[in-house]
């Protein structure tokens, strides 16, 4: 069985103050345990120390992003190393802001995460296509194709997440339904079922993100091959409780 995954992406949202507030609600919220839900909270680089310091143990941190390779002459960057060093498990990599706004392309996105995982990190990968391509009908052209670029890279699917986010849902109000999300999901794991094997297609958990709410968490929860969230907006309010029960 899949163990259910709820993801908060903060964004580049929050000061210090704000943080601080975030944790302490998270900390005394009563929520499931470890057993039935996986919690990761991604904060901007410069609060992951803080948060990992003051969060909940139940609780894990992800970073939003990191760099493509071995650290060095990259002014800006934040490496794979530095992050194994402070112990931080988890990064969301070629989430679609960072493809669409830093020009990320899909074998950019690969590498990084084959290259993450090589030191050790867990990965949230995301894919997921934007409106015009939905309606050119080619979703799933364009979900394969960023799926691809990891799995010719990746051999171990052991530690990725899979989050289909799709870009015309992400911060718009607009969610999809939950027969929309349904459907891509079950064409991603059986396009891993195909492409990389039955046994990572049954064990890789496939999350969605886009719009999702405390009102739309149960819903899409529900559906068979939607195996937890990672939540943008939401994920800043003491409304994340309420998704993270949704794993009930
Ligand atoms: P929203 O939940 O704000 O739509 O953002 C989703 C997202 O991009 C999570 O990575």
């Amino acid at each position: 069985a899949r163990k259910f995954f709820v993801g908060g992406n903060w964004k580049c949202n929050g000061t210090a103050e704000e943080v601080k507030k975030i944790v302490n609600t998270l900390n005394e919220a009563q929520v499931p345990s470890q057993d039935v839900v996986e919690v990761v909270v991604s904060p901007p680089y410069v609060f992951l120390p803080l948060v990992k310091s003051t969060l909940r143990p139940d609780f894990h941190v992800a970073a939003q992003n990191c760099w493509v390779k071995k650290g060095g002459a990259y002014t800006g960057e934040v490496s794979a190393e530095m992050l194994v060093s402070l112990d931080i498990p988890w990064v969301i990599l070629g989430h679609s802001e960072r493809r669409a706004i830093l020009n990320e392309t899909n074998e950019f996105v690969g590498d990084k995460v084959a290259y993450a995982l090589a030191q050790g990190l867990k990965v949230i990968a995301c894919v997921g296509e934007t409106l015009e391509q939905r309606e050119a009908g080619s979703t799933m052209d364009v979900v394969a194709a960023q799926t691809k670029a990891i799995a010719d890279r990746v051999s171990n699917w052991t530690n990725v997440v899979i989050a289909y986010e799709p870009v015309w849902a992400i911060g718009t109000g607009k969610v999809a339904s939950p027969a929309q999300a349904q459907e891509v999901h079950d064409e991603l794991r059986k396009w891993l079922a195909k492409n990389v094997s039955a046994d990572v297609a049954a064990t890789t958990r496939i999350i969605y993100g886009g719009s999702v709410n405390g009102g739309n968490c149960k819903e899409l929860g529900g559906q068979a091959d939607v195996d937890g969230f990672l939540v943008g907006g939401a994920s800043l309010k003491p409304e994340f409780i309420d998704i993270i029960k949704a794993a009930e």
